[in-house]
């Protein structure tokens, strides 16, 4: 056999290329182009309305693109059927509100969709659950509903939920932008020991010290353009763009 058949791809895990959207007129998607290495933190920030939630949205296929392509661990994004679920399971997503259901235990949360979509035993999906809460600190809060607990709580059990799929990536849409300023900490906390485990990660925030700490690159984007992107350090010290400047100076 030829070596580099059995040579494992060494592409990114999420590739895009030229990837464009648009919501009518409005080009809200421009010639953007993407790569997120394997256990790569990418944080995402810029203006509100610039694309950064349609980007995340893009990439799971929540939203589709007018053109462009997208890869995912080497392959096209599916359009549709089988391959697509599948993708989805690969792509764990964390929104800005917590999106839990309402009519079930934490712990049902979390072990849904493993039983569900993985058609995984229920006791194996519930100690599988069980401890992913206890990873994310809530194992004691894993028979209550979500409205029982706070919000820093909900977010928790979100991420703990996407992570029961086993995904191969997690995006975060802004997600400790709907909580209490004394709660941030605490999901900010799980999501950075999730980066130094080693999850790719793609992060749309507007915490900077989240960007500073856990991020391995961070990207700029403006008007549906990356307009940039550099180590955090470096961005921070040394914005080259007059938008990514502007962008600073009033969130910093
Ligand atoms: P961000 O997350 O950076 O705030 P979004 O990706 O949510 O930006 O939105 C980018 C632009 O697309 C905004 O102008 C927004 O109003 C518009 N937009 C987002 N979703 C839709 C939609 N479903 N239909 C029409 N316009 C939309
Ligand atoms: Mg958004």
């Amino acid at each position: 056999m030829v070596a580099t058949e059995t040579v494992p791809t060494a592409e990114p895990l999420i590739v895009l290329e030229k990837v464009n959207k648009y919501f009518g007129d409005l080009h809200v998607l421009h010639d953007v182009d993407l790569s997120v290495e394997r256990g790569e933190v990418v944080v995402v920030i810029g203006p509100s309305g610039s694309g950064k939630s349609t980007l995340c949205r893009a990439i799971n296929r929540l939203e589709p693109i007018n053109s462009g392509t997208i890869r995912f661990d080497g392959k096209v994004l599916p359009a549709e059927g089988r391959e697509l679920a599948r993708l989805r399971s690969d792509v764990g997503m964390v929104f800005q509100s917590f999106n839990l259901f309402a009519h079930k235990t934490i712990l049902q949360n979390v072990t849904l969709g493993p039983i569900k979509v993985r058609k995984e035993k229920p006791a194996a999906a519930r100690e599988r659950g069980l401890a992913l809460l206890e990873r994310v600190g809530i194992a004691n809060q894993a028979e209550k509903y979500p409205a029982q607990l706070s919000g820093g709580q909900q977010q928790r059990a979100a991420i703990a939920r996407a992570l029961a799929m086993q995904p191969k990536a997690m995006l975060f849409d802004e997600p400790t932008s709907a909580l209490d300023p004394e709660m941030v900490g605490e999901v900010l906390e799980v999501m950075t020991s999730l980066a130094r485990d080693g999850m790719t990660m793609v992060v749309v925030t507007h915490e900077m010290g989240f960007a500073r700490h856990a991020a391995n690159r961070v990207v700029f984007m403006a008007d549906g353009q990356l307009v940039e992107q550099a180590e955090p350090v470096e961005f921070f010290a040394n914005p080259r763009s007059d938008r990514a400047k502007d962008f600073l100076s009033k969130i910093l």
